[in-house]
């Protein structure tokens, strides 16, 4: 147990599913003036330097954030244009590197925080020892900083008591590192304990697309209990390989429950896109359904 640590994966083709989502889900729901809670349950350190430290060993960036930064920058040379959604992800991730070339990315927490309007909160859970020291630290250099609180506890047993927040507008992102393979079982019951609770609220689940039994099952345990809850659902999967062996994270996926309208275009733009810019050999592929209740 908290052998995990975010820098090793940050701006990897997962995060870049995941933070394109979240991203479109922000937005959305901010359309409404009304105060937003946004909850991270796994919040990891916050931001990352792509050019020391955990990023330069496994060089995920490589195949992720710079292969597609590249890929636009070529697109829009050649006059040909770039989805909507994939433009406004990487001026995210820009904004953050101020006028240099990338060298840092910003984790869901970072992302969110600088999309926070004045009536806005956001709420961190962080259980790693080191990384919630870090976070702490980075959360405490922002501007948004009083919207931001920040928990050194076990969000799967603390979600439902944050739930509805008090304007019940919420967006609950779960981003658990499934080191333990407990985690799918944890979730499952965090979900089914969420929407009891909070029926309404928007909620983006993050998982890795393994060949281990927990993982191919866990989409179709999210249905049935959006089913069991009459929610409508999307899920969403990126592979970039299918190489023969597992050294490294092939496919993730998004599991979203309550979407906005708007998600399923927004991701039929961007997902054949992300699959020519982050594709490594021809199974790459991506995988976009959706149930309306
Ligand atoms: N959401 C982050 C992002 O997109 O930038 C990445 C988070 S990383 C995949 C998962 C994090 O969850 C790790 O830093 C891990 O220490 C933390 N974690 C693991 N179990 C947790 C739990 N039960 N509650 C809160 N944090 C947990």
């Amino acid at each position: 147990m908290f052998s995990y640590r975010h820098a090793f994966h940050a701006g990897s083709h997962a995060d870049i599913l995941k933070h394109l989502t979240l991203i479109h889900l922000v937005e959305y729901l901010q359309e409404k003036p009304g105060a937003l809670t946004i909850v991270d349950t796994h919040a990891g350190a916050g931001i990352y330097s792509l050019i020391d430290g955990f990023a330069t060993v496994s060089k995920e960036a490589d195949e992720g954030i710079y292969r597609l930064a590249k890929f636009t920058a070529d697109q829009l040379a050649t006059g040909k244009p770039m989805s909507a959604g994939i433009s406004n992800y990487l001026e995210c991730i820009r904004n953050e590197n101020g006028d240099g070339d990338i060298s840092v990315y910003p984790g869901s927490p970072f992302i969110l925080a600088r999309l926070l309007r004045a009536q806005d909160r956001l709420k961190l859970f962080e259980l790693h020892p080191k990384e919630i020291d870090i976070l702490r630290h980075n959360i405490s250099e922002l501007k948004q900083a009083k919207q931001i609180d920040v928990y050194a506890e076990d969000s799967f047993a603390r979600l439902k008591g944050l739930l509805p927040p008090p304007s019940r507008r919420g967006l609950v992102l779960i981003d658990p590192s499934y080191e333990d393979k407990q985690d799918y079982r944890y979730l499952e019951t965090a979900m089914e304990e969420a929407l009891q609770r909070f029926a309404t609220g928007c909620y983006a689940i993050w998982y890795p697309v393994l060949s281990r039994r927990e993982s191919a099952a866990l989409p179709d345990h999210l249905k049935k209990i959006a089913a069991n809850h009459k929610r409508s659902w999307l899920h969403a999967e990126l592979r970039v390989e299918n190489a023969p062996k597992e050294r490294r994270l092939q496919a993730s996926g998004m599991f979203i429950i309550n979407p906005p309208w708007t998600l399923e275009k927004h991701l039929a733009e961007s997902l054949p896109i992300l699959v020519k810019a982050l594709g490594q050999d021809n199974r790459a592929e991506f995988l976009l359904k959706s149930f309306e209740a």
